[in-house]
């Protein structure tokens, strides 16, 4: 290992916790094998964590199981308020949350630190949310009797977590997870296990019970999936990821039957009509993009822009793309980082190189730095061919292709051209198209002149391949529940 645990802790400001988290208790596993976390922008080893195997898993299991009984009778009230202590704990270490994430992720720290903030909200809106769970009552239509609606804690929840929001991802789960009084065994990425785990110990120190929470890290994820969706005990798997592997957990979850929450890959267009504020449009564009360094599952992957006003969009894009100060994301100034790791860049600059060969003209970027650390130049493609390679893939990464039309229904009928359907943008200053377009746009979520729409008082997901299921607002808080129908005579 390059670095220790005392660098990490002198750069962050917070000891991480590198053990497994089961039944409330620290452990090294049971074979006390290592999982390496590489930060990405010197490609050097910063820490080590446990490698969980089949029977740690199945441990951590026991102990949500173990739990469940009496968290699920813990008064609502008494859930909500170690929820928003959890809120509070994460705003005070918010600039050492923010550190540690910039180190095994790689983002630029202001976009750590607004992660931060947004993961730690999940928390206090459920907090909120957990004394709202509602039933119904109402007379069967024969008159002769009532029907009762009540709503239960659906029981043990894996929740599987992605590299690229680290903290969002998990307390986006794990907020309503224990609003419901479901307990959980969340499975974060082995790229950014640092965070979660330290997401876990901010949920200890708000008095959550032992076994409520258990964290298992590990090399290998499937190891980790065989062994909990062949446990009777596990009622319910919330995943966050691509589709690819959405659809192999969807395929296991199946012989149990286990409830399942998908949310999955993303191919987000990005629309700009002759009539749109092309300053806003920018704006909107520069986030809908640049967020996160363009890994974002709501990234916008293909701006069509109306070919009256593609040139001064293009150019000015560009513009703004060029002057970013690229870096390390700890560096001052910095504003993007470099991508997660190596397989992610040759994926996006084999997807550009494709992109050109193709006829596409690149306005800046297009190349590998020539530096340490995973980074890729920012990128805007212009006259990508409507059916390039790029355009139905989620690039992941800091490129935007640009695609020329000219009706608006070739427009909306290419955005639509995808078997993803988690987000689409639409900039017009006409209302009557933008509620048309954004009516017959195949997306669970439109931004119409904005280019974020994640909140976490709003129902995020996707239709199509993009996922099954909501995550945010009171719609989160169901996916953890089960209804049970109760007649009565009375
Ligand atoms: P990924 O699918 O490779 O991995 C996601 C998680 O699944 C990781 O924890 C990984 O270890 C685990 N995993 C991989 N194979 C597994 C298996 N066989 N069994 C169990 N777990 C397994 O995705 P990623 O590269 O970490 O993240 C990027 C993807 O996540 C993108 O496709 C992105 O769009 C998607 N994403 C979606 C949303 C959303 O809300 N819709 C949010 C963020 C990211």
């Amino acid at each position: 290992m390059t670095g220790t645990m005392a660098d990490l802790a002198a750069t962050t400001g917070i000891e991480v916790p590198t053990g497994l988290l089961i039944g409330g208790q620290w452990t090294k596993g049971r074979d006390g094998g290592l999982i390496g976390v590489t930060d990405p922008a010197t490609e050097e080893t910063i820490a080590e964590v446990a490698d969980a195997t089949a029977e740690d898993t199945l441990d951590a299991v026991s102990a949500a199981s173990a739990a469940l009984p009496g968290w699920a009778a813990t008064a609502p009230r008494e859930r909500a308020e170690c929820l928003r202590r959890a809120w509070s704990l994460m705003i005070a270490k918010s600039d050492a949350l923010a550190r540690l994430m910039v180190l095994e992720n790689g983002k630029a720290l202001p976009d750590a630190r607004s992660e931060v903030t947004y993961a730690a909200e999940f928390f206090r809106w459920y907090a909120e949310e957990a004394v709202r769970v509602e039933g119904s009552v109402l007379t069967a239509p024969s008159g002769a009797n009532r029907i009762l609606v009540t709503r239960q804690p659906v029981g043990v929840s894996v929740l599987i977590t992605p590299w690229n929001f680290p903290a969002a991802m998990a307390t986006r789960k794990i907020g309503p997870a224990l609003a419901a009084g479901c307990t959980v065994v969340l499975k974060p990425a082995k790229e950014t296990p640092l965070t979660a785990l330290a997401v876990a110990e901010i949920l200890q120190q708000a008095g959550v019970p032992d076994g409520v929470v258990n964290v298992v890290t590990t090399s290998s994820a499937s190891r980790f999936s065989e062994a909990v969706l062949a446990d009777p005990r596990v009622r319910k798997l919330s995943f966050t990821g691509s589709t690819e592997v959405g659809r192999i957990l969807l395929k296991a979850a199946a012989t149990n039957v286990i409830n399942c929450s998908m949310e999955l890959g993303g191919n987000a267009p990005f629309l700009i009509f002759e009539d749109a504020d092309i300053s806003a449009a920018l704006d909107g564009a520069f986030l809908a993009k640049m967020r996160n360094g363009g890994e974002a599952c709501t990234a916008a992957n293909r701006f069509y822009v109306h070919e009256a006003v593609a040139d001064e969009f293009t150019a000015a894009f560009a513009a703004r793309l060029e002057a970013l100060k690229v870096g390390p994301g700890l560096d001052e100034g910095t504003e993007l980082g470099p991508l997660v790791n190596e397989d992610t860049r040759s994926k996006v600059a084999s997807l550009v190189d494709e992109a050109t060969s193709a006829g596409s003209r690149v306005v800046t970027g297009g190349s590998v730095p020539d530096r340490r650390g995973y980074f890729y130049a920012p990128t805007v493609l212009d006259n990508v061919p409507p059916g390039a390679g790029i355009l139905g893939e989620e690039i992941f990464g800091p490129v935007a292709p640009i695609v020329r039309f000219s009706s608006e229904s070739d427009a909306v009928s290419w955005a639509n051209n995808t078997e993803y359907g988690l987000v689409s943008y639409v900039y017009t200053r006409d209302l009557r198209r933008s509620l048309r377009v954004a009516e017959a746009l195949e997306a669970g979520m439109i931004g119409i002149n904005r280019g974020v729409v994640s909140d976490p008082a709003a129902p995020f997901g996707g239709v199509k391949q993009s996922g099954i299921g909501r995550e945010g607002g009171h719609d989160g808080l169901l996916e953890f529940t089960e209804t049970k129908y109760i007649a009565v005579d009375w």
